[in-house]
């Protein structure tokens, strides 16, 4: 188990902010997650449980603890639900989840090829219910296994407890900070089936004269489209989307459709509500490509805030609150960072 001292955060986001921490913890088995929660209910100071800080933005030294899953592992278990297309893989929460897509992919396990490339652990990927080119890692979530830091009792929450919606999970909101995520289980399925729907899969596959893509391809597409678009956080510090993507009542999108017409994106939720692209706002504020102070907006996706170099977390904020600023007076909508800010 890692345990040190005024330790450096740096390398810890992927926004690349100078940061220290009081003490920084990692556990790498559950018997050492189960030393963490004790340490976390007898010090009783402030924490924060990190995986791989690519949502996360921080404003100033934390004052505080912050422990992470170094726990490793992938392995096939019985799957009790009697289907031989399904395959339950249970993995360490410390896994780099991209790494594993990989892995799922050479072992012939498919339905994850869609959310390839992007960044973090697998215990956030629970957490945040990743999402990305039209599926969510909790269609492919079976369970989710951890400790509860006020009792130090193993849990392990089936699918439908962890109220999975949009980009949303009860990790985010009842239970935040209440649990150690120490393992998933993914239910990922032995035939491939494409999933070609979502925005330029499709030309993408086409412009490369493939009509029936293997589940490599597709994966190899997806990372095409994001390089071609997603700034790298190892050359510019960033945390992906900034900012989630406003629901909007039928109403609101009635009234903007008025103003904008056609040229606004949008996309129907259900009958009631109505999902508006924030990186589409933004760009029509001005923002894209442009910078305050040592802070910018991605000159490819408006969503994305970077560091130009040398950025503090505070000089991202005030880019944030410049924009939201701006969103709200010119469409009347409030837009709400999807990024943890300490
Ligand atoms: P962190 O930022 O470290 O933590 C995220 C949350 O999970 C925090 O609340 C943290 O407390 C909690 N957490 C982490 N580990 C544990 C644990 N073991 N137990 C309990 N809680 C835990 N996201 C998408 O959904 N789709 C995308 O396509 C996408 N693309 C991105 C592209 C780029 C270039 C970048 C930088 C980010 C992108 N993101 C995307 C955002 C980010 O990658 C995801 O939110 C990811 O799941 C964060 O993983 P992490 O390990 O870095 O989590
Ligand atoms: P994009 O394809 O340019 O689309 C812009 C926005 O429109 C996205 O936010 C997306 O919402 C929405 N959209 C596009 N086509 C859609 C469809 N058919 N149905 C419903 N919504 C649609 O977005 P991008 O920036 O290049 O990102 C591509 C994918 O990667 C998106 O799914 C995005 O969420 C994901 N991504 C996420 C992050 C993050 O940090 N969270 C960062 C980079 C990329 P959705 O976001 O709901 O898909």
């Amino acid at each position: 188990m890692k345990d040190i001292l005024n330790y450096q955060l740096q390398h810890n986001n992927t926004f690349g902010i100078v940061a220290k921490c009081k003490r920084f913890i990692e556990f790498e088995t559950e018997d050492e997650a189960f030393q963490t929660a004790e340490v976390l209910r007898s010090e009783q100071e402030p924490f924060i449980i990190l995986g791989g800080g690519s949502n996360l933005l921080l404003t100033r030294d934390f004052d505080g603890v912050v422990v992470r899953s170094a726990i490793q592992g992938l392995e096939r278990v019985e799957s009790p639900l009697g289907t031989e297309t399904d395959v339950l893989v249970r993995c360490g929460s410390g896994e780099e989840w991209d790494k594993l897509v990989a892995q799922f992919i050479e072992n012939g396990w498919y339905g994850a090829e869609n959310l390839s490339a992007i960044p973090g652990d697998v215990g956030a990927s629970a957490v945040q219910n990743i999402g990305a080119y039209g599926v969510e890692v909790k269609d492919l979530i079976y369970k989710v296994e951890a400790i509860e830091i006020a009792t130090g009792k193993k849990t392990s929450f089936p699918n439908a407890e962890c109220q999975y919606s949009y980009r949303q999970s009860k990790f985010k909101h009842g239970w935040k900070n209440k649990y150690l995520i120490t393992h998933v289980t993914y239910r990922l399925g032995s035939t491939f089936t494409p999933n070609m729907r979502y925005g330029n899969i499709s030309e993408a596959l086409s412009a490369q004269e493939i009509t029936n893509p293997t589940a490599q391809q597709l994966r190899e597409t997806i990372i095409k489209i994001r390089n071609e678009k997603l700034p790298d956080p190892k050359i510019e510090g960033n945390a992906g989307s900034f900012f989630m993507n406003p629901i909007v009542e039928r109403s609101v999108y009635e009234r903007l459709k008025g103003q904008y017409g056609d040229t606004m994106p949008h996309y129907v939720v259900d009958e009631e509500h109505i999902k508006i692209p924030a990186g589409w706002m933004i760009e029509q504020c001005g923002w894209k490509g442009k910078t305050l102070g040592r802070a910018g907006v991605h000159a490819k996706q408006a969503l994305v805030l970077v560091n130009k170099g040398g950025a503090t977390g505070e000089e991202i904020v005030s880019l944030c609150d410049a924009i939201r600023s701006d969103v709200k007076e010119k469409f009347g909508i409030d837009i709400h960072p999807e990024v943890n800010i300490y």
